[in-house]
């Protein structure tokens, strides 16, 4: 049976529910990514998280949520102590900001133990990672999830990697680009943004970054610029620009890059071709940021016409 895996950091999140009152939910770019692909997924496909939460009523909650979304949680750890992350939206005048209770969270550890990352890797063709995923863990757990990774490319798998760059959560800026190089090189799909890779690699426009990644050796890269054109490199044809549908009012563009590679995966898998799967995940990144939240319900999002 076909098994997309995500591996990453799921958390708590507080949002403003309004008179003083705050509302409970919970996220994370891995998690809302696989969340979009069991949208977008037929039925005969398994999707299923990784990652380590710990033994409270917090960490139950949370997997009964991952496993009401249809998504598998028989591979999140379940450490004895530990507790999950988790971060608070702060809404001023429109604007959102974010405080975050992570650096102790049970997610760090979601790589610890070398044997339980193989199998659940195994038992998947298709694994999804982000450079959230690699900055929460320690070095060494970084070592050993490329390794995995690696491992899992050199056996055919498909891994698929959004860079996802958060500098706040990095040590220092030559780490976060080594750990990056080091997580793409152990990648065949690369989901990218081209505000973080302007910022981090300095590279002048998407084709700069298709270039790079390639180089360190993708088969596919996928380059989301906002509401600029997405461009797609795949195999030696020349790069296919995806202009995003017009978004009127852009109510919260949380999950926006999330949603995005959710849909192209779950389109990708389904054998749709790469420039088609990635012109419907920009309809479905469309229609996310058009509705609040991080996880927009299945009736704000497009059909998938053969899945209707
Ligand atoms: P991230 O959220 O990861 O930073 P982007 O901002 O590049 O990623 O957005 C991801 C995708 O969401 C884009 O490729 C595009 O399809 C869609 N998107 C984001 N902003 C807009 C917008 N203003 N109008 C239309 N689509 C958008």
């Amino acid at each position: 049976m076909a098994r997309l895996l995500a591996i990453g950091e799921c958390m708590v999140e507080l949002g403003d529910a309004g008179s003083g009152l705050l509302r409970k939910g919970f996220a994370g770019d891995t998690l809302n990514a696989a969340y979009y692909a069991r949208t977008y997924l037929p039925a005969a496909f398994d999707v299923a998280y990784l990652s380590a939460v710990g033994t409270d009523l917090l960490s139950a909650e949370m997997l009964a949520f991952i496993g009401d979304k249809g998504i598998l949680t028989e591979d999140v750890l379940e450490i004895e102590g530990a507790a999950p992350g988790l971060y608070m939206i702060h809404l001023k005048e429109g604007e959102r900001s974010f405080s975050y209770w992570r650096s102790a969270s049970a997610a760090r550890r979601l790589a610890e133990d070398p044997a339980h990352l193989r199998r659940a890797i195994e038992k998947a063709d298709t694994i999804v990672f982000s450079g959230i995923t690699l900055a929460i863990l320690s070095p060494e757990a970084r070592e050993t999830l490329i390794l995995e990774l690696r491992r899992a490319k050199a056996a055919g798998r498909r891994v698929v990697f959004d860079p996802n760059i958060r500098p706040r959560l990095w040590e220092d800026a030559a780490t976060l680009r080594a750990v990056v190089e080091a997580g793409a090189r152990a990648s065949t799909i690369l989901v990218p943004s081209f505000d973080d890779e302007q910022a981090h690699f300095a590279d002048a426009d998407p084709e700069a970054t298709i270039a790079r990644y390639r180089q360190w050796g993708a088969d596919t890269v996928l380059v989301k610029n906002g509401s600029g054109a997405a461009c797609l490199s795949n195999g030696t044809d020349a790069i296919v620009r995806i202009t995003p549908p017009r978004v009127q009012t852009v109510v919260d563009t949380t999950s926006a890059g999330d949603s995005f590679n959710g849909a192209f995966l779950a389109r990708l898998l389904t054998g749709v071709a790469p420039a088609e799967a990635a012109a419907f995940a920009a309809r479905v990144a469309a229609a996310v940021i058009a509705h609040h939240g991080a996880l927009v319900p299945p009736e704000h999002l497009p059909q998938a016409l053969d899945l209707a």
